[in-house]
């Protein structure tokens, strides 16, 4: 709670939104959203959301400050979407008179909607399922909630990012479904909701990439999500690899190829493309945005989805001016 007191301290109009009383009836992103996670968890959502309906969740938890409080990163972490860039950008949309349900519903209501993504603070009674998985999984629910937290009509009313996780939310559902993954927001162990093979792979994987980088997990570690999908794909056929290995693996030499196309593979076809008509702005706030994409690319032997000679015109004028390698880098990329 220290850290987010540090980042929320203040009288400032932006700060007092963030204790406003909510009324569902002024919000429409956050009604829909928190509805939309009642019919996407249906008889669990109760016990991972902490109250039996979208209503009775706010009339006992009725600011975003109080909704957030009780998730798992609710106290250790600044909610996102409320760090002090964002914060001054709110002040300034208050300060050119707009109204406030409106500024909440369109800066605040995706950020908060992911905390709950990530369900209530609990006691570990052993090491918690991958971050990767996880966080897969909060990206996964946010966009089953409300499509629009993760594919933005209007610049700023997504979390801004989490399209790439999404994909791999998509990807573990389709292998091994739905519910699998959206248990893990209780706090379970993957073992007992993956089959063991898959779990025990992405455990490792998880351990593999620490011992690697000694860093904690952040939003960047998005573009490594294709790894995680030939590695959790290569499990069902008991082949057990690395992280590494997985990365340099071809699509074609695994189970999910040869497979007959099902629904979920459709709609993870849509998202893919999807992600590629919004981009992230990092100047000033991070943010996604929508845009144009006139050209797509895919390369049928990686199964890489991407644009092609996009016009950058979200991105500033030094990030355009970056080296070629920054330049890729940027560039989303899908291997869905
Ligand atoms: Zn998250």
């Amino acid at each position: 709670m220290r850290a987010a007191l540090q980042m929320l301290r203040g009288d400032d109009p932006a700060r007092r939104l963030l204790w406003r009383t909510l009324g569902l009836a002024r919000l429409p992103r956050l009604g829909a959203a928190l509805r939309g996670l009642f019919a996407a968890l249906g008889e669990e959502g109760p016990r991972l959301l902490g109250a039996p309906s979208a209503e009775a969740l706010v009339s006992a938890r009725p600011s975003i400050a109080a909704l957030a409080a009780p998730s798992l990163l609710g106290c250790g972490l600044p909610l996102v979407g409320a760090w002090p860039m964002e914060l001054e950008l709110i002040n300034r949309d208050l300060a050119a008179g707009k109204d406030p349900d409106n500024v909440l519903d369109l800066r605040l209501s995706g950020a908060v909607v992911h905390e709950l993504c990530h369900g209530l603070r609990r006691e570990l009674h052993g090491p918690p399922a991958p971050w990767m998985v996880l966080e897969s999984a909060a990206g996964f629910l946010g966009w089953l909630a409300y499509p629009r937290h993760v594919f933005p009509e209007l610049p700023g009313e997504a979390l801004p990012g989490t399209a790439p996780f999404l994909l791999l939310g998509q990807c573990l559902a389709r292998l091994f479904g739905r519910r699998a993954l959206l248990r893990t927001m209780g706090g379970a162990p993957l073992q007992g909701l993956f089959p063991e093979g898959a779990a025990e792979a992405l455990d490792a994987a998880a351990r593999e990439d620490f011992e690697r980088r000694r860093e904690v997990p952040f939003a960047r570690d998005a573009l490594a999500a294709p790894a995680w999908v030939k590695l959790a794909d290569a499990s069902r056929a008991e082949r057990r690899v690395t992280l590494a290995e997985a990365a340099a693996l071809d699509f074609d030499a695994l189970p999910w190829w040869s497979e007959e196309p099902l629904p979920e593979d459709l709609e993870l076809a849509r998202s893919a493309v999807r992600s590629l008509f919004q981009v992230n702005v990092l100047a000033g706030t991070y943010q996604t945005h929508p845009c144009e994409a006139r050209e797509l690319r895919l390369d049928t032997r990686t199964c890489l989805l991407r644009r092609f000679r996009e016009r950058r015109r979200w991105w500033t004028r030094r990030q355009c001016c970056g080296s070629r390698r920054r330049r890729g880098r940027n560039c989303w990329r899908s291997i869905y």
